[in-house]
């Protein structure tokens, strides 16, 4: 396989003198034709402005961006918007439909603009749709759509123009829990075309369901790999502990000696600690505090963890 999106070292400042954001602070990243990768960091760390600047609708302050072979920074005018049209698909989280057409017409314009001959349009509509699981909502217009259905519609019309990458930011913020599950199925039924794709979110169930995944915080990729092996590492120096009072538990774990942070999950909490824990004293110490029916024992760590490790400092 070989390398068809390569970002090294971009940069985006927003801002003037003394009130400056750095949205992105050196971000690089690569994906190889084919591969499925999603971007995850919580709201603010520069996903939406890192496939802005990929999908060439926002300029980057500095660093490169290369797809296929072009270098996109570089590219300007009719030469930019031909690139665009011919490779990049892309999904924004709103705003992908024109509200006056219907499925079907919405679809038709990409098709049209590419200079598809007319008679040829109706069949590569109804294909697509059908492959997509829209071809029910065709003749219905946005507003007629649920969530899912309308980003459904709207990789369909990325998709009739086969593009080489597809870019989708944080497709399914706001769709119910079902679709967005549904969307993410689908998603990776179209790797099965040879399609490079890569999509932002920040929920972190959706991360564990891309072949590879970047963690971006504070405009930085932090890490990148699939999600077992991002997680393989994390249980090394994690506890699980529950005792029947959560609160007081959580004040007395913060003391003992060993643990760098620690959080709430699920109805337990999770320790990380460094190598002078000693879980035995702690599991005594904890007991002797008077809460009742302590338990403590070694933790496997899930994307979650990997999460509040990068994302979360404080103890
Ligand atoms: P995310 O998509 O992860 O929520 P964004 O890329 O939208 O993050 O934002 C990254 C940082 O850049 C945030 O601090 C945000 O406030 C800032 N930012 C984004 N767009 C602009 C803009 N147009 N002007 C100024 N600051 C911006």
């Amino acid at each position: 396989m070989s390398e068809i999106l390569t970002v090294t070292d971009l940069k985006k400042v927003y801002g003037k003198g003394g009130s400056l954001t750095r949205a992105l602070d050196g971000v690089s990243l690569s994906l190889e034709a084919g591969e499925f990768v999603g971007v995850m960091g919580p709201s603010g760390s520069g996903k939406t402005t890192l496939l802005n600047c990929v999908s060439t609708i926002d300029r980057p302050s500095a660093g490169s961006i290369v797809i296929d072979g072009k270098e996109l920074t570089r590219l300007k005018g009719k030469e930019l918007a031909k690139f665009r049209r011919e490779r990049l698909g892309f999904i924004f989280q709103d705003c992908n439909l024109l509200d006056t057409l219907t499925g079907f017409e919405n679809i038709s314009l990409a098709l049209t603009i590419k200079g598809e001959p007319a008679r040829s349009i109706p069949g590569k509509v109804n294909a697509m749709a059908a492959r997509l699981g829209v071809d029910g909502v065709l003749s219905k217009y946005p507003y007629q759509m649920s969530g899912g259905q309308k980003q459904r519609v709207a990789i369909a019309r990325a998709l009739v123009n086969r593009p080489r990458v597809l870019l989708l930011d944080e497709p399914t913020t706001g769709v119910d829990a079902i679709s967005r599950s549904e969307f993410w199925t689908m998603l990776r039924s179209l790797r099965e075309s040879g399609i490079t794709i890569l999509v932002s979110t920040s929920y972190m169930d959706e991360a564990v369901l891309c072949e590879a995944m970047a963690l971006i915080y504070n405009g930085t990729i932090v890490e990148k790999g699939t999600p077992s092996e991002l997680t393989a590492h994390l249980g090394e120096n994690l506890y699980n502990a529950s005792a029947d009072q959560m609160y007081p538990l959580l004040e007395a774990v913060r003391k003992l000696p060993g643990v760098l942070n620690s959080y709430t999950f699920g109805a337990t909490l999770h320790l990380v600690t460094d190598a002078t824990f000693d879980a035995a004293l702690a599991y005594r110490l904890l007991s002797e505090s008077g809460l009742e029916n302590v338990k403590l024992y070694p933790a496997k760590g899930n994307i979650e963890d990997l999460f509040i490790r990068f994302c979360v400092s404080d103890k």
